[in-house]
């Protein structure tokens, strides 16, 4: 076993012989990030490693790739592995497949080397450190195959990454215990869901009741001193501070989850402070002033056309008309509340008052592909997008593909067609400014009538309101002039309007400060998505910490994961938050 101290202490042949074997037959990583001691943490050598592949050229790369194994391969049937890869390849119990699995290894390993010119790689010991299955490896094979080279290239570094990350914690001892409850928490509340085979919890189904049991337990077993699920749903824990009437510091994230979701998209800001607690309670420590988590009940908009019900209700903007909103099977609102033992009269009561808390954090998954791109563990969000969105409708003539001149037509998609792409250019000019239609559809369309209506949606986002509302007018204008040309008609409706919610600036500052507590560089990111810290926005100061995803960040869907030691480097953060504000509040 090895302590940093002496890494940091060591000649720089010591050091190396020390980080032999981290990165298979690749010495060079470890000279080159060695001249970067000393390290601050763990995580802070894993990065600065990261980095140095990352800024090495394409040949040195493919090398280190190159370098590695196939897995279940020639070499492991000759007993000529590295030890490390020896270890690793047993422990996913790849010694032991059967003659159909080895047959499917051995006709992807030839059709991916065929492919990309390379091995696959993959760190067969997963996201929680135990080993993937032979099956997971052998689906994510068959995924991966299908990648774009130059993203394959990259996806292989990430995972050699991984391998290094465990190997490391194996040379110095270290086990992310934190991250090892957050991550089974997850796997263990994936469990309930409303269909079999994916992962599915609306509002206030059977699962989503489940989930709510599952938190009251584990936050009663954490060491919260009280414990609720309230008239809207939430699952509220209260862990009380030395001072019960200082204001409290407010937290959480919601467990509803899209329709075939992820396990992590809101859960993982409702385990990371429950595991802040449990250490707190298991050392018998107290705050100056009192956490309150909650895992909010829905934020999704799944089940009803409605978003945000339980941060809404928090906040006292609980719309009462949606009450009478019908599901897909006719249940109104109220009749699910109900239904669910909730009560829809207690909903106003639920409303706090802002000077009873100090401000709002919340943990999230990042869902998009920037942290895990640039080997960055976390990220600080500056700010949550401000969104506008429409539904339109272009309308001009449908008539025969045969025999209408092309300056007799009047295209309803091919109007479309020409506002996706000023979209897509006008929002490419501003950084962190998006616009997408994502739908576009032509009624009852046929595949030699030229379109005579199409119906798009039209979605922007920015980090702030000027900034979408400049887009929007703009667009606006733009559709003008197409349908002015074109001899269109379109009709165009605003459906959804949200504000920006830039992070107060201290606590944004204190979210900072804990990723430099945990060694690690800040990385500032606006927020692309909504989340319930922009409901609670509107009433008091707040600020979020944004943790990669793997798979390219991808989410609201199930290949959606994270790692132990990446939730680790969460919970290490937070309760960083937690002392800065016992210090200084
Ligand atoms: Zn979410």
């Amino acid at each position: 076993m090895i302590t940093l101290d002496q890494l940091n202490a060591a000649t720089l042949t010591e050091a190396s012989q020390m980080l032999d074997g981290v990165y298979e037959h690749s010495p060079w990583i470890a000279e080159a990030a060695l001249a970067q001691r000393p390290f601050k943490s763990l995580a802070h050598l894993k990065h600065t490693m990261a980095d140095t592949v990352r800024q090495a050229d394409r040949a040195a790369q493919l090398a280190l790739i190159r370098a590695h194994p196939q897995l279940a391969g020639k070499l492991a049937e000759q007993g000529q592995l590295t030890a490390e890869s020896t270890h690793e390849q047993a422990t996913a119990g790849l010694k032991a497949c059967s003659p159909e699995e080895l047959a499917a290894l051995r006709r992807l390993n030839a059709e991916y080397l065929a492919k990309f010119g390379w091995p696959f790689i993959v760190a067969v010991r997963g996201p929680r450190g135990t080993g993937l299955t032979r099956p997971e490896i052998i689906s994510t094979f068959a995924r991966r195959l299908e990648n774009h080279a130059d993203f394959e290239l990259a996806e292989c570094l990430r995972n050699i990454h991984r391998i290094a990350e465990i190997r490391l914690n194996d040379k110095f001892g270290v086990e992310p215990v934190w991250g090892n409850q957050v991550w089974d928490c997850a796997e263990l509340l994936a469990r309930h869901s409303d269909v079999e085979g994916a992962l599915t919890v609306t509002y206030l189904t059977p699962a989503h009741q489940a989930c709510q049991v599952q938190l009251v337990r584990w936050m009663h077993d954490c060491g919260f001193d009280e414990v609720e699920v309230d008239a809207v749903g939430n699952v509220v824990g209260i862990y009380n501070g030395s001072d019960l009437q200082a204001p409290r510091l407010l937290t959480g994230s919601h467990f509803d989850t899209v329709r075939n979701g992820g396990k992590y998209d809101g859960r993982l800001g409702i385990f990371v402070p429950m595991v802040c607690v449990r250490e707190l309670h298991r050392a018998g420590k107290r705050l100056p002033f009192g956490l309150e988590v909650i895992g909010f009940a829905e934020e999704e908009g799944q089940r009803y056309k409605a978003t945000f019900l339980g941060s809404g209700a928090v906040i006292g903007r609980f719309d009462f008309s949606w009450l009478n909103q019908k599901d897909a099977d006719g249940i109104t609102m109220r009749e699910a509340m109900f239904a669910a033992g909730r009560d829809p009269g207690q909903i106003d009561p639920l409303k706090r008052d802002p000077t009873q808390y100090m401000g709002f954090v919340e943990v999230h998954i990042e869902q998009g592909p920037v942290l895990n791109e640039i080997d960055m563990p976390l990220g600080v969000v500056t700010s949550i997008n401000g969104s506008v969105r429409y539904l339109g409708e272009m309308v001009g003539v449908s008539c025969h593909a045969g025999t209408t001149p092309m300056d007799r037509r009047r295209d309803a998609a091919a109007g479309v067609a020409e506002l996706l792409l000023y979209v897509e250019k006008r929002a490419a000019q501003v950084p962190h400014l998006v616009g997408t239609v994502g739908m576009l559809n032509v009624p009852g369309g046929s595949i030699n009538v030229v379109p005579g209506r199409c119906q798009f949606s039209l979605d922007i986002r920015a980090t702030t309101n000027e900034v979408r509302d400049a887009m929007a007018h703009d667009v606006l204008s733009e559709l003008k002039r197409i349908t002015d040309r074109r001899g269109l008609h379109c009709t165009l409706e605003e459906t959804l309007r949200a504000s920006a919610a830039p992070s107060a600036p201290e606590w944004q500052a204190r979210w900072e400060r804990a990723v430099e507590s945990v060694g690690l560089p800040v990385y500032r990111m606006p927020s692309g998505a909504g989340h319930d810290a922009m409901k609670l926005d509107e009433v008091m100061p707040q600020a979020m910490l944004f943790v990669r995803g793997g798979n390219s960040g991808i989410s609201h869907n199930p290949l959606e994961t994270t790692t132990n030691d990446d939730a680790q480097l969460c919970v290490e953060a937070f309760m960083s938050v937690l002392e800065q504000l016992a210090e200084s509040p």
